[in-house]
């Protein structure tokens, strides 16, 4: 894993180029999602994902086993943060912890973030000793069965609570402090209440608590997905319009299970193609032509020209996190959410 040092000069790089509004960067990607399948076993209508019968165009499938070691093999050189997910569920490809095991390997941080519905022991004994870093199981809704299973269409509630335990108890079992275990909690937006993670959902833990709890707000994603519900859902206002060019073109990259590149972890409906790491590697596709002309529109202030951008709330919010005021490039412009760390450890 990089060294506090190698990430201050790496986010120093990142900082500079995005301030400067480099089109080709010198720096790597500092962010990696790895996406092992865009499969789901749920239709959460909060994910463009529920509305897959809409998008015939978006193949469906699962990472080989050959890519996601080839692109770990040409990621060890500089060790980027990888998510293993995106447009999916992860725990459905058969070989997600040897795919762990590959990334933490090669020394990158892995994390995870799951619906958390398959969490039975043999998985959860499998994720703890991959090497995961941090893991997110998410438990939606505002702390009662009914608004969990609104939101997370085929999952029931006591499942996946079992699943949670069941997870918890295996990295206590095991004696493991890995992988870092945070309750993640996704609510509809409310304008008469702050943002908390739901005191019900937390007594469900009291006995041996994960080390945080996280609560967000449902968003919508960029592209169609508002257009494709039969209940759009409120969220939380922003300054429509009011666009800053997207920190993601220069940090991250999003690697679909086969090998395809679209701008970022939110392009679900695979619809701004910038490349294929099968054909140009991780860093050819991170300065492809495309890539460099996505920047420079969003450098121009030119979002609006691009059909998925133009809908993207993550650039019209303020900047997040304690020093965002101070220091804008952090720029962290994504759906506010709340953290509360747990001191009492399973
Ligand atoms: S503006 Fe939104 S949709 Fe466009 S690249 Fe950034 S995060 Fe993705």
């Amino acid at each position: 894993m990089i060294d506090k040092a190698q990430r201050g000069i790496r986010g120093a790089l990142f900082l500079a180029s995005y301030r400067l509004g480099q089109t080709r960067v010198r720096h790597p990607p500092l962010v990696l999602n790895v996406e092992p399948t865009n499969r789901c076993n749920l239709r959460c209508p909060i994910c463009p994902v529920s509305q897959q019968e809409q998008r015939p165009w978006v193949k469906r499938g699962f990472m080989s086993m050959e890519l996601a070691e080839a692109v770990a093999k040409e990621v060890a050189a500089f060790r980027p943060l990888v998510a293993v997910n995106m447009g999916g569920e992860s725990t459905l490809h058969p070989r997600l912890a040897e795919m762990i095991i590959c990334f933490h390997r090669v020394g990158c941080y892995v994390f995870l973030d799951t619906n958390a519905t398959r969490l039975t022991p043999a998985l959860s004994e499998a994720l703890v000793n991959s090497g995961l870093d941090e893991i997110a199981l998410c438990l939606d809704g505002d702390g009662s069965a009914d608004s969990y299973e609104a939101i997370r269409v085929r999952a029931r509630f006591d499942s996946t609570v079992n699943g949670i335990r069941t997870f918890l108890d295996t990295r206590r079992r095991l004696g493991s402090d890995r992988p870092r275990t945070i309750v993640k909690n996704i609510q509809y937006f409310r304008s008469d209440g702050g943002l908390r993670f739901p005191v019900a959902l937390k007594r469900l833990f009291e006995d041996h608590p994960p080390d945080g709890y996280r609560a967000t707000y449902a968003d919508y994603w960029p592209g169609k997905h508002v257009d494709g519900l039969k209940t759009p859902y409120e969220i939380q206002p922003y300054a429509s319009g009011a666009y800053r060019a997207c920190t993601n073109l220069w940090k991250k990259l999003a690697i679909s299970w086969d090998g395809k590149v679209y701008a970022c972890c939110l392009d679900l409906d695979r619809t701004t193609y910038v490349g294929d790491v099968t054909i140009d590697g991780v860093m050819g596709v991170w300065n492809s032509p495309r890539m460099q002309e996505l920047r420079l529109i969003h450098r121009q202030g030119r979002q609006a020209e691009l059909a998925l951008c133009s809908r993207c709330t993550m650039i019209q919010r303020p900047p997040q996190g304690r020093l965002a005021g101070l220091l804008k490039w952090r720029a962290e412009r994504f759906t506010p959410f709340r953290d509360e760390t747990t001191h009492e450890r399973s």
